[in-house]
């Protein structure tokens, strides 16, 4: 029996969802819903986007208004909706590929703009879909279908980009401290301005299994291992050596990039030389 919550944000006839027994993906929409219920974003104004992968099959069982996009273009149809209905909620739902790899670009200038939409980041640091490849996420040395003596690249710190680049909210949260992720992604989805969440996630059937993580319940066990909360990394730094700091990790605030554009468009139609 689905609980209110999930009866109320969810297409509960379109499930069971595609997703493997154990993985983090369900787990974290569970959460991401109880965030907007937890603000209240009003579903009739709240639009939810995704890219391609495991975790871009999301938006198809949420019930808002959903558009399932192309292969790294998530943020790219993002700002285009914003733009256009600056009074919508816009929230995007990619995976680590998306986001990273063939996203990248599309993922640094929209946090370089400070475009207010919230984008949740699923990160199993690996390409579930497709068959397990390594992904711009996937830690150096851990083995993938196309890295199976070990991966030679270094993983992007995907907060630590999303911060260079200009985001002005930046958290993260793993399934395994379900609290603590609601509260970031309701701190996210309240913050006016570019909001980036990194949610990492078990991929028991591919990163598990490939790198002997053992099966859903020691993944989640491993994340409380391999996190520190940032209250405790900030209290204990030597505690944090070498692990994932979770919570909120930065906030600011300046001017979005509607309230920037408005502007342009006010100074073009001020001027006479408005075409529209
Ligand atoms: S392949 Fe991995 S990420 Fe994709 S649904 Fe299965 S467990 Fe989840």
């Amino acid at each position: 029996m689905p609980s209110a919550v999930v009866e109320k944000y969810m297409r509960v006839n379109r499930l069971a969802h595609i997703w493997c027994p154990g993985c983090g993906i369900g787990m974290i929409i569970n959460g991401a819903i109880r965030a907007i219920d937890k603000v209240g974003l009003d579903p009739d104004k709240t639009i939810i986007v995704s890219g391609i992968g495991c975790s871009g099959r999301a938006p198809g069982y949420m019930n808002f208004d959903t558009i399932h996009t192309t292969h790294g273009r998530a943020l790219a149809f993002a700002t285009g909706m914003k733009l256009a209905r600056p009074e919508l909620n816009v929230i995007v739902i990619m995976g680590d590929g998306d986001c990273a790899a063939i996203g990248g670009n599309h993922f640094i200038h929209a946090a370089r703009r400070n475009i207010d939409v919230t984008a949740l980041v699923i990160n199993n640091q690996i390409y579930g879909m497709t068959g397990g490849q390594y992904s711009p996420t996937t830690p150096v040395k851990a083995v993938a279908t196309t890295a199976p003596y070990g991966d030679a690249e270094p993983a992007f710190d995907l907060c630590g980009v999303a911060q260079a680049a200009g985001a002005t909210f930046v958290g993260r949260g793993v399934p395994a401290r379900m609290p603590e992720l609601i509260n970031t992604m309701t701190k996210a989805l309240q913050h006016r301005g570019f909001s980036f969440v990194e949610a990492l996630s078990q991929c028991p059937v591919y990163f598990g299994r490939m790198n002997k993580g053992g099966g859903p319940v020691q993944m989640l066990m491993l994340q409380k291992e391999m996190t520190v909360p940032i209250r405790t990394a900030q209290q204990k730094p030597e505690e944090s050596k070498g692990k994932f700091v979770t919570g909120v990790l930065y906030q600011a605030e300046r001017p979005s990039y509607e309230e920037l554009y408005n502007e342009v468009r006010e100074r073009a139609i001020a001027s006479g030389e408005s075409r529209g």
